[in-house]
């Protein structure tokens, strides 16, 4: 390894200990951080994800309520009980849990939530906000929020600016892709966001000085697609077979070893990106937290 190893436990953690700071300055007066976590089904990941969500929430002091509701809940329902948190002042950020099953609308249910409680972000309004540069009134999503905070350190450690930089984006979803362009952007990086339509992958990625892979793809990106130097941001989760029969192994969408030899910098899976996410999600509900009681959020 000859890259500077981006630790995504050790970022968390911090941002963590922050947030669990403000939250207990709020607590001291008189106002409890609310995070309310729903989950439709019995995905296994799904529960694995919002189990962490809930204890971290508790963990940091919040008031962390979960509904976890059958496979068969219909649109009507889950729609009552979205409205219901909506109107709860104890409430301060609502998460939905994806996928949904098949007979509930997602859109439906992610526009129906206060856009000022949508601690994911997904809301058209928070999805806007940020587009036209708001950020200072956008809830953003926590996926890239948190990459963000990785891609900073690790320009902070390697002496480099994002401003003017190359950013290369592997990706378009709503979720990571769109949402990371938009923070870099912010930073005035030159981005580049690539897809499965993208001509020559390897050489948009060539010539990034940051690059940050949310493709969903095994190992995709390979070390001699990597500029000498790069900021490697590996946002991949996937199962794949493990070396011994009948196990699993966890892999990003960058083939850590090789790239690891070329990349300035570099996030590992597990244990980069992963860990961000949710301490992102409980920074968004206490700057929801302020913004509903007129604190500032910063
Ligand atoms: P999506 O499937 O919604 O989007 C994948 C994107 O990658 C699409 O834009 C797609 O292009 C593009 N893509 C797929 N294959 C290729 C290819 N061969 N070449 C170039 N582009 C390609 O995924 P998400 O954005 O939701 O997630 C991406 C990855 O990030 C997944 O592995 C997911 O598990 C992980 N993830 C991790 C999180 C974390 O907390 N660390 C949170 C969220 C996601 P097109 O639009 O043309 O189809």
């Amino acid at each position: 390894l000859s890259s500077y190893l981006i630790d995504g436990k050790a970022v968390s953690k911090a941002t963590l200990a922050k947030v669990g700071a403000e939250a207990a300055a709020l607590i001291s007066r008189g106002l409890t951080p609310g995070l309310a976590v729903v989950l439709v089904g019995s995905d296994a990941a799904s529960q694995v994800y919002v189990g962490a969500k809930g204890k971290a929430a508790k963990d940091c002091g919040f008031h962390s309520l979960q509904f976890d509701l059958p496979e068969t809940t219909g649109q009507a329902e889950l729609l009552a009980l979205v409205r219901r948190l909506n109107a709860d002042p104890q409430v301060h950020g609502i998460l939905v849990q994806l996928p949904l099953p098949r007979q509930v609308d997602s859109t439906t249910i992610l526009e129906t939530i206060a856009p000022e409680k949508d601690v994911d972000g997904f809301h058209p309004i928070n999805v806007g906000l940020a587009a036209i540069g708001a950020f200072d009134r956008a809830l953003i999503p926590c996926t890239p929020a948190g990459s963000m905070i990785l891609i900073d350190h690790a320009c902070e450690a390697l002496g480099r600016k994002l401003d003017g930089a190359e950013a290369v984006i592997i990706g378009r979803s709503n979720i990571v892709g769109k949402p990371m362009a938009q923070l870099l952007l912010r930073e005035s990086a030159t981005v580049t966001v690539a897809h499965s339509k993208t001509r020559d992958l390897a050489g948009e990625c060539r010539r990034a000085e940051i690059l940050v892979v949310a493709a969903g793809r095994p190992e995709m990106v390979r070390g001699d697609w990597i500029m000498p130097g790069a900021v490697v941001i590996d946002v991949g989760i996937n199962r794949v077979a493990g070396l011994q029969p009948g196990t699993t192994r966890l892999v990003g969408d960058v083939a850590f070893a090789e790239a690891s030899q070329v990349a300035g910098a570099i996030t590992p899976v597990p244990g980069g990106v992963g860990p961000m996410t949710i301490a992102m999600l409980l920074s968004n509900t206490v700057t929801a937290c302020c913004r509903q009681n007129g604190l500032p959020d910063d």
